[in-house]
């Protein structure tokens, strides 16, 4: 069923510049990857960040399984975002870094523990448990920020362009290890890319944005077919 529902999004900086979204609207499916892509400028981070709470939208809603969740402070979403350049705590090791979030919690360590390893599995990186986040390549780290996100069992997680600081082959591979972990927990996600082959290849669905506005939205199959 239904999961995510924004509707009719409307946002600018300053009370004089121009529009950065218009009238930005989207349903998402519980479970679906959800693709937001477009070049630069077009609006994707400012639709992430109204649903994460960073931006406050002129008009519009935000509904999470019916609710209006723009009311809700940002840190009680549980909206976790993985970005771009990764942002783990560069003093913490690997495993501590992907239980932050669990024993903030209160969450007991056994079980944490235990979370954390299923957590490490998942993106391959268990035998790197130890290292710092200085020690790791960037591929690495940002499976490593995944794994941080998806530890507290999220039902939404939100992706900020998490491949774009990669090198080319490294973020094909990764796409696949993204597209096969989002699948694997059966978590909601909003995918936010300018790469058109990311989109494709991680993507369930894909809204194009375009000047602040969605101009198509469809499965990225039946994206660009014509008729
Ligand atoms: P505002 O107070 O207008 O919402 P901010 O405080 O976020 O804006 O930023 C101050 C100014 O810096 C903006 O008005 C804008 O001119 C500029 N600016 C900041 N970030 C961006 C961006 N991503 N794109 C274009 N201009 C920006
Ligand atoms: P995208 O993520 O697709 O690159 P953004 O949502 O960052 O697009 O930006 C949409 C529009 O809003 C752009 O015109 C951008 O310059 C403007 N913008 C984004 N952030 C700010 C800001 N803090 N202040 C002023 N303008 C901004």
């Amino acid at each position: 069923g239904e999961h995510i529902r924004v509707v009719d999004l409307r946002k600018r900086y300053g009370r004089t510049g121009p529009w950065a979204l218009r009238s930005v609207g989207f349903t998402i499916p519980r479970g679906e990857v959800f693709g937001l892509m477009g070049p630069s400028g077009c609006g994707k981070s400012t639709t992430l960040g109204i649903i994460a709470g960073f931006v406050t939208p002129d008009a519009g809603q935000v509904l999470v399984d019916g609710r209006d969740i723009l009311p809700v402070p940002p840190h009680k979403r549980g909206l976790p975002m993985v970005f771009q350049d990764y942002a783990l705590f560069p003093h913490l090791r690997v495993h501590d870094n992907v239980g932050f979030a669990l024993k903030l919690r209160g969450t007991p360590a056994s079980t944490v523990a235990s979370r954390v390893g299923e957590m490490l599995r998942m993106v391959g990186l268990e035998h790197k448990s130890d290292r710092l986040p200085e020690q790791l390549s960037g591929g690495e780290q940002q499976r490593v920020a995944l794994a941080r996100a998806l530890a507290i069992g999220p039902e939404v997680v939100l992706l900020d362009e998490p491949l774009s600081n990669l090198d080319a082959k490294l973020r094909q591979q990764l796409r696949r290890d993204i597209r096969d972990v989002l699948q694997r927990t059966g978590v909601t996600a909003v995918f936010v890319t300018h790469d058109q082959a990311e989109a494709f290849a991680v993507c369930d669905r894909v809204g194009v944005m375009f000047d602040g506005t969605i101009a198509q939205m469809a499965p990225p199959p039946e994206l660009y077919r014509r008729p």
